[in-house]
């Protein structure tokens, strides 16, 4: 089900998002409208905070719009390590619309975190996936790419 997405300054994307303690049916659920809103939105990523669900929670999809779907899921994630090198890209937030803006990332992350049927999943991203986690993980934190400061 397409949800609406939050806009900025709306105080609910400001919340530090709870860990979910059951993958169950209701997560799910939630995943699957994460990701109905976010292709409707024409995103690239969405977390469950920006549909009003104060949970750790997001969904990605880093290359459906240039090829074929990549739908990922990342529950309770956690970056375990991230490179001193940094990489900068223009970010874009569907809660903050037409207002992209650069911002520097590390260019490398490992993560963990459990997918959609619980099970925990561990991997190393980097160019545009890196900083997609990075946003979204944000998100959970209640934090929002104008928190940082422009890059050149
Ligand atoms: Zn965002």
């Amino acid at each position: 089900m397409i949800r609406r997405i939050l806009l900025h300054p709306d105080p609910r994307l400001r919340l530090l998002c709870q860990p979910v303690l059951a993958v169950d049916d209701a997560v799910r659920g939630l995943v699957s409208d994460l990701f109905d809103s976010m292709y409707d939105a024409s995103g690239r990523g969405l977390a469950a905070p920006q549909i009003g669900v104060v949970q750790r929670v997001f969904v990605m999809d880093t290359a459906w719009k240039q090829g074929a779907p990549d739908p990922a899921v990342f529950i309770n994630p956690e970056i375990l390590s991230a490179s001193a090198e940094q990489q900068v890209n223009e970010e874009g937030c569907l809660s903050i619309p037409d207002m992209p803006m650069r911002v520097a990332r590390p260019a490398e992350i490992t993560v963990m975190w459990l997918d959609e049927t619980g099970v925990q999943r561990r991997g190393a991203f980097d160019g545009f996936a890196a900083a997609c986690i990075c946003h979204e993980c944000d998100h959970l934190d209640g934090r929002l790419i104008l928190d940082h400061e422009a890059a050149a």
